[in-house]
């Protein structure tokens, strides 16, 4: 479907902002989003420099680098990426002027964006006071309010007592999910249907999020029956213009976090497509972003759409928006930070065109035969699926590559490009069938399921999709 918006720029088209190019870029991650940014660098001209802890000494993120620099030393695997003091010495150092977050560690930290920022340096996403307030979920909900865009009903602020949950449920009826109000990443959470759980099942959530993140405070949000996950990209400027980049449907979670992502989402009306996307855009409109961004929203089966939260960062599965708008998001987001406008980079609403169906597989090194634990070792034999149609990011997928358990079990992402959802499944299909991997196990078996069910091939999809179909696991 090719679906136009008007425009919703703020004060009309506007362009007055310095432009100051940039010629090294730094990132702050390590494995395939590294090399992501690596290759947009190295594709605008921009020297691009790595940063690796001890343990990734031999990794390939590393290799893709003009330049790259240990941090970290002696600290344990995670933490070498924390660093903050250190990745902005290394910066000083070395004649950086971008740092790029990438996502996960320091992505969604508001004082490594200060810290780029006091160092003289550019941050390559939203500026601190945004990422800090979209980062505080009572913040970025009262944003949401102010921007007239429709929230789930929850607390007010963090809870900590079972009696302050046992009245909100009173209150506003069940069912409700916990959230960890410090986690994040589908970690923490927990559904009550039943009055007489609710505060047992508070008890047990506080006292898991304490042990995961340190704190036990909780969210409570009413939740959402068979809802979809449905987010919409945006890139805004420096002069206050945003666009949308269309959205993603991220229904096929498993353990609320994502499997699989479709761009755009099948089967959405168009007068709720535009009613998300517009809220999508206003929201940021209101609060002032900057770069790449993903509002993420809850879509019920009525049509009512949930603002949920906002990343202020480049997502895992930006890839299949790339693929159907033709719009690089992370040079974009390099540009933008040299400060070029939207329409500089021709991107006015109208101009972004989507066009087909896009579907992102996310390989990783887990058994589906047990519990999709994961995977390490050597990996003895690595082809890969290629062919039209077909993008693959990877940083550690080749034969010899050691797959360590340090860090997240993401293989590679494989990304399939056709003009319909079945053509782009089967091209997937056939992708994941060409690979062929031995001495770790994947996911792949798992994919594959997910990929013939008729379900997912006509787009019949929500949050409840893997739960609810147990073959899938066979
Ligand atoms: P995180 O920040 O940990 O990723 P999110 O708030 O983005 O957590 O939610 C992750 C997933 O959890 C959602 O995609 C959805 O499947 C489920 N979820 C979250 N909040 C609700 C809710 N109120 N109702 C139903 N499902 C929810």
């Amino acid at each position: 479907p090719r679906v136009r918006l008007n425009s919703l720029f703020k004060n009309g088209y506007s362009s007055k902002v310095e432009y100051k190019p940039i010629r090294s870029v730094l990132v702050a991650n390590r494995g395939e989003i590294a090399i992501r940014v690596f290759r947009a660098c190295t594709e605008l001209g921009i020297k691009s420099v790595a940063v690796y802890s001890e343990q990734d000494k031999m990794h390939m993120h590393r290799q893709k680098a003009d330049e790259s620099y240990m941090v970290g030393k002696g600290l344990p695997p995670v933490e070498a990426y924390l660093n903050i003091p250190e990745v902005i010495r290394v910066c000083k150092e070395n004649d950086v002027d971008a740092v790029h977050p990438g996502y996960g560690f320091l992505s969604e930290r508001s004082d490594f964006a200060q810290a780029v920022i006091d160092a003289g340096l550019r941050f390559i996403g939203p500026s601190p006071e945004v990422v800090q307030k979209m980062g505080d979920k009572v913040a970025a909900r009262v944003a949401a309010i102010e921007a007239g865009v429709p929230i789930v009903p929850g607390t007010d602020g963090p809870v900590t007592s079972k009696e302050e949950a046992l009245e909100f449920c009173k209150k506003h009826g069940l069912p409700v999910i916990f959230k960890a109000a410090y986690g994040g990443g589908g970690r923490g959470m927990r559904v009550v249907r039943k009055m007489e759980d609710v505060e047992e099942s508070f008890q047990r959530a506080s006292s898991e999020a304490k042990a995961a993140f340190g704190n036990g405070a909780m969210f409570i949000e009413k939740f959402i029956e068979r809802p979809r996950h449905i987010e919409v990209q945006l890139l805004g400027d420096k002069a206050g213009n945003v666009v949308h980049l269309y959205e993603r449907d991220c229904s096929v979670q498993r353990r609320h976090q994502k499997v699989v992502e479709i761009a755009p989402a099948p089967r959405l009306p168009t007068e709720i497509r535009d009613k998300m996307t517009e809220a999508a855009v206003r929201l940021a409109c209101h609060v002032g972003y900057e770069n790449a961004g993903t509002v993420e929203f809850l879509c019920d089966e009525s049509g009512n759409f949930y603002f949920i939260e906002v990343n202020a960062r480049l997502q895992v599965e930006h890839t299949v928006t790339e693929e159907i708008t033709g719009i690089d998001l992370v040079q974009s987001q390099i540009r933008i930070a040299e400060g070029m406008t939207l329409p500089e980079l021709g991107y006015t609403q109208d101009n972004i065109v989507p066009r087909g169906y896009a579907i992102q597989c996310r390989v990783t090194t887990e058994d589906p035969a047990n519990d999709f634990q994961p995977n390490t070792g050597r990996l003895e034999v690595f082809r890969s699926g290629e062919g039209m149609g077909i993008r693959l990011d990877s940083a550690s997928a080749y034969a010899g590559a050691i797959i360590s358990p340090y860090y997240d079990s993401l293989l590679v992402k494989v990304i399939s490009h056709a003009s319909d959802l079945q053509s782009s499944a089967s091209k997937m299909n056939r992708a994941l069938r060409e690979f062929r991997i031995r001495g770790v196990k994947t996911n792949i078996p798992f994919l594959l399921n997910v990929l013939e069910n008729q379900k997912f091939l006509h787009g019949v999809l929500d949050t409840y999709f893997i739960d609810e179909h147990p073959q899938l696991f066979k």
